[in-house]
């Protein structure tokens, strides 16, 4: 790739002051990777705009110069969406954290981009309002990469996904121009923020959006039933939902991660146990103990060994304190781990929990499940020792056989990380050409030259040539 043309760079500068610009080898080591780590590529330059006038008008000098460029929030990707492949550009929202207003009479919050997730909970938690899409990065992420990726995270079952919490985007088109979408109320015409949402950035930059803020329940209880193997908690995950009962969360942990939370949390969690589903069920307080004793007897019936109820709001804190830090955790398992990200429909997790188990014999790899298992989306996380001959490639092979089964099985290759750099080849295994040609016209309608997060999403010909692979280390 060219090197950028000082010319360009020190307009950028005059744009965005001395404060939004990195340069320098070592400043730009931060950029070269999110939370995927097995491929790394760093940007020339890095531009953090403070407003979306800034962005608008560095986008804008980036068009008329023909550069490409990748958007990035706060890196915690796990699928390698924010790479710089062919984009000598960053263009970072760290800077526009801005909440530009709350309106509780209509229950809405406008953010900037760069707003941690966690942030808007926090805004609003003490008028009892919170947002309800919670990624378990949320205390980092931010909500420009929550609606690139259409971000998920153990409530998703409930109260759906990112898309579904969105009123508005404020959107800089690859050309500059600044747009807002909106789709409050019944407005007619295409519903482009759910077009722009999980596009992970290929169709411009998000610079601010209009997000759903909900009452908090008026109660909640956290069950957590302890079962001999994953196969029998996936057959009461499908009894509960068989039930009728649709609980706020249903998240399974395996006996690798809860030996992992357990040795960095110390909850008290069994660890001989197989698996554990971590329950909860919200909203009035009329009505939710009869429904957490069906949701109780389900697992019973299913071969629960003991359903425990967390006795108050401490222990209901340090259990999802333990869920959503589990990835973190397994470095006391493990040097280097990759997360997997798939979905099957729910009715078949005991089979691709079957298939995992086989793949991980056959490939000679420790695989740990966690998993969102009440939407079916499954994190198989691959464990291993970049210093071991030839495991990385052991764990790359195992990884794509977990997709391929999760597709064969009638699901996806991604539940909620994207397809980013990881998984642009499984794109044509995934959809038809003809799907794969739709999906090139919406982009090049938005992103003709391509410029804005290139090689991302849709294949083209053109290689990913500035891609590495250096020294492998895991993500999520
Ligand atoms: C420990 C851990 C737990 C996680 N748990 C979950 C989970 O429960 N659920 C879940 O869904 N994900 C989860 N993730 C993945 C990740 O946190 C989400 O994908 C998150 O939304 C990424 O946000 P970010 O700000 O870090 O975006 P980045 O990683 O910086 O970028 C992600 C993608 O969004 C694009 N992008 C970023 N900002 C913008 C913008 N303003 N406009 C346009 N495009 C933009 C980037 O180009 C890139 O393609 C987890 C990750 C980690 C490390």
């Amino acid at each position: 790739m060219m090197p950028l043309d000082k010319n360009i760079a020190s307009r950028l500068r005059a744009i965005v002051g001395e404060r939004g610009i990195v340069d320098g080898r070592a400043s730009l080591k931060v950029y070269e990777c999110d939370g995927y780590t097995l491929e790394k590529a760093a940007p020339q330059l890095v531009v953090l705009p403070e407003t979306a006038e800034q962005t608008a008008r560095v986008v804008r000098l980036l068009a008329e110069a023909g550069i490409p460029y990748v958007p990035r929030g706060a890196g915690t990707g796990v699928s390698g969406g924010c790479l710089p492949v062919e984009a000598p550009v960053m263009i970072g929202t760290s800077r526009m954290k801005r909440i530009r207003g709350i309106d509780l009479a209509n229950c809405v919050a406008e953010v900037e981009a760069g707003v941690v997730n966690l942030e808007v909970t926090r805004a609003v938690e003490g008028e009892g309002y919170y947002y309800a899409p919670d990624p378990s990065s949320q205390s980092a992420c931010t909500i420009g990469g929550n609606v690139a990726e259409n971000s998920g995270g153990p409530h998703t079952l409930k109260y759906g996904v990112t898309v579904n919490h969105l009123l508005a985007l404020e959107l800089v088109l690859p050309d500059g121009r600044m747009v807002w979408l909106d789709r409050g109320g019944d407005a007619p015409g295409y519903d482009l923020v759910g077009l722009v949402t999980g596009s992970e950035g290929t169709l411009g930059l998000v610079t601010a959006a209009r997000v759903r803020l909900l009452r908090k329940p008026e109660s909640v209880t956290t069950l957590l039933a302890v079962f001999s193997s994953v196969a029998d908690a996936s057959r009461a995950v499908s009894a509960i939902i068989a039930a009728g009962i649709v609980p706020a969360a249903l998240e399974m942990m395996d006996d690798l991660v809860i030996a992992a939370v357990e040795a960095a949390y110390h909850f008290g969690f069994p660890t001989d146990a197989g698996a554990v589903l971590l329950i909860e069920l919200d909203g009035l307080t009329a009505g939710l103990d009869e429904l957490s004793e069906r949701v109780s007897a389900a697992c019973v019936a299913n071969g629960a060994k003991e359903v425990r109820r967390a006795a108050d709001d401490a222990e209901r804190a340090l259990l999802w304190k333990s869920r959503k830090r589990a990835f973190g955790a397994m470095g006391r398992l493990t040097p280097s781990y990759c997360t997997q990200d798939g979905v099957v429909p729910r009715s078949r997790l005991p089979e691709i929990v079957a298939i995992v188990s086989e793949i991980a014999s056959r490939y000679r790899l420790r695989i740990a499940n966690l998993m969102h298992a009440g939407d079916g989306n499954i994190h198989p996380l691959i464990l291993y020792d970049e210093s071991k001959p030839g495991e990385v490639e052991r764990v790359i092979e195992a990884g794509n056989e977990i997709l391929s089964a999760c597709l064969q099985l009638g699901g996806s290759i991604t539940g909620e990380h994207g397809i980013g750099v990881e998984k642009l080849g499984l794109m044509g295994v995934a959809f038809s050409p003809e799907t794969m040609a739709a999906m090139a016209d919406v982009r090049d309608a938005f992103n003709p030259r391509g410029l804005c997060n290139p090689q991302k999403v849709v294949p083209t010909d053109r290689g990913c040539i500035e891609v590495v692979r250096p020294r492998p280390r895991g993500g999520g």
